[in-house]
Formats: C-alpha cells, sequence, structure tokens
C-alpha cells in the first residue's frame, strides 16, 4: 500500500509541476498539452512518466537537448514522500482497519500538502506568491477545517469552548498568521517581509490552526535561519542575497501538519497558551 501511495504521490506531483508553470504563464492547468519549454515539441506519454523520464533522458529534451527543470523530478518526489508519510500517519495499522473519517483526514492533508508544494516552488522560483490561487486556497482550507466541529463537552471554559468549535479556532488562526506578517510590513514597509507573506500566514492558519500557527512561525524561523547557513557555506549566497521567506513558511507547515498531535500535546505541556 505505502509503495502504492507513493507513485500515487509521484502522478499527483506529476500534476503540481504543470499546475506550477502554467499559473506561472497564466495558463489554464487542465486544457492543452504539454511541450517542451525549447523546443516546443508536444510532451508525449514517454516524457511524462514521474521520475523515471527525467533519469531516462538524464535531464534534458529528447529532441533538442536542452536541460530539464530539476524541479520536476524534486516535486515529484516530494509528493511521494510526503503523501507516503501521511498515509503511514493517518494509518497506522494499515488500510484495512480504518473509517470514512479517517479517508477525510488523509484527503485533507493531501490536499494540504499539494497545495504546501505548489506555494513552496512558487515563490522559491520567482519570489512571489500568487495571490488569487493563494485566497482561493485558503478558503477552501477555512471551509474544511471549520466544518469539522469537534465536540465542545469537554472544554472547561467559555474560551476554550469557544475555540473548540473549528470555526472559531481556524479563524483565529488565520488573523495571527496573516497580522504577524502584516503588522511587520506595515512598519518596515515592505523591507523585512513582502506582502505575499500576509496571505500565506493567513492560508496556512486556517491549515493548521491556533496554536499550530504559532509553532509553524516558530518552525519558520529556525528553518530560514539554519537554511541561509546552508546557503552562504555551499550555494555561494552573500549577506545580501534576497530569499524569500515564503518556502520556510510552507516546509514548517508541512511539518505541523504531519507532527500535529505529540507537537500539540507537548505545546500544552511545555507552556502555558492562553486561548486553548
Ligand atoms: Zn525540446
Amino acid at each position: 500500500m505505502i509503495i502504492l501511495v507513493f507513485i500515487i504521490g509521484l502522478a499527483v506531483g506529476s500534476f503540481l509541476n504543470v499546475y506550477i508553470m502554467r499559473t506561472y504563464e497564466g495558463r489554464s492547468p487542465i486544457r492543452g498539452r504539454s511541450k517542451c519549454d525549447a523546443c516546443q515539441r508536444v510532451l508525449g506519454i514517454r516524457d511524462l512518466i514521474p521520475i523515471f523520464s527525467y533519469i531516462i533522458v538524464r535531464g534534458t529534451c529528447r529532441t533538442c537537448s536542452a536541460p530539464l527543470t530539476i524541479q520536476y523530478p524534486l516535486v515529484e518526489c516530494a509528493a511521494g514522500v510526503l503523501f507516503a508519510m501521511s498515509y503511514a500517519i493517518v494509518f497506522p495499522h494499515g488500510f484495512f482497519a480504518v473509517g470514512i473519517g479517517d479517508i477525510v483526514e488523509l484527503t485533507r492533508l493531501w490536499f494540504f500538502l499539494a497545495v504546501i508544494i505548489i506555494l513552496f516552488v512558487y515563490d522559491w522560483r520567482w519570489m512571489v506568491v500568487p495571490v488569487i490561487p493563494t485566497l482561493v486556497f485558503a478558503g477552501i482550507a477555512y471551509v474544511l477545517n471549520g466544518s469539522f466541529f469537534q465536540s465542545a463537552a469537554e472544554c472547561s471554559s467559555f474560551v476554550a469552548c469557544a475555540m473548540n468549535i473549528g470555526f472559531l479556532h481556524y479563524l483565529v488562526a488565520g488573523l495571527v498568521g496573516a497580522l504577524f506578517f502584516f503588522v511587520q510590513y506595515a512598519i518596515s514597509g515592505g523591507r523585512w517581509v513582502g506582502s505575499g507573506d500576509i496571505y500565506l500566514g493567513l492560508l496556512f492558519g486556517f491549515m493548521v490552526g491556533y496554536p499550530g500557527i504559532l509553532a509553524v512561525l516558530f518552525f519558520a524561523y529556525m528553518i530560514g535561519a539554519i537554511a541561509s547557513i546552508v546557503l552562504m557555506l555551499f550555494f555561494g549566497y552573500g549577506r545580501k542575497s534576497a530569499v524569500p521567506f515564503g518556502p520556510f513558511l510552507a516546509a514548517a507547515t508541512a511539518i505541523v501538519l504531519l507532527a500535529h498531535d505529540p507537537l500539540m500535546r507537548f505545546i500544552e505541556h511545555a507552556f502555558y497558551l492562553p486561548f486553548y
């Protein structure tokens, strides 16, 4: 099953590549055939097998030998691995010991991880966040999460009860994420963070809820610090090189989504968190 899920992930990753490129070019992600960017040859089925096509042609176009971007196999692999990981987390006892709720949960995770991959690559490559798709994804994430009504019977205070209702819980998280970057953007006039980070804060807050969004911000700065050192030491980045923050936020959100329950238990025990 896990191999099958990995292959599904590869195929989804292949579509995500198409979606990313065509969104950037302003074309429909569904209509039209895929072409080589250099020679415009329409790609056949032999060119569209995830990973293998790239390996067989050694990263170049079959006809014109133009180098293909390493983004293609990387995105496919990332989707395959993340899909397999979320499958193992949601179905720890195998596929046949599951209920319909688990399948809904897995679908929700796969959708979120796909969106995370799209925004990671988009912001990394072009240093811009596609605003309209991000807001649409945020709307879908909010409806998906907000409709997961949790039991309000176990809560201890009015605030805790209100937060237990998915509707409010995720609204607060989205606002915390968006405001965190909006304030920095407003104070610095856009020098510390880009306006795209405000939309990403909203979306990722809607994905992980509160206090998950706090963990996302924390991990994003940790990953950002580590990545900056690696980029400067091994990839020739300088002090002044511009590095977008969105990919770190996206990576942090993936971590918090996949490790959500143990992380939240840790946060509850380690810190006093109001509103939760
Ligand atoms: Zn070509």
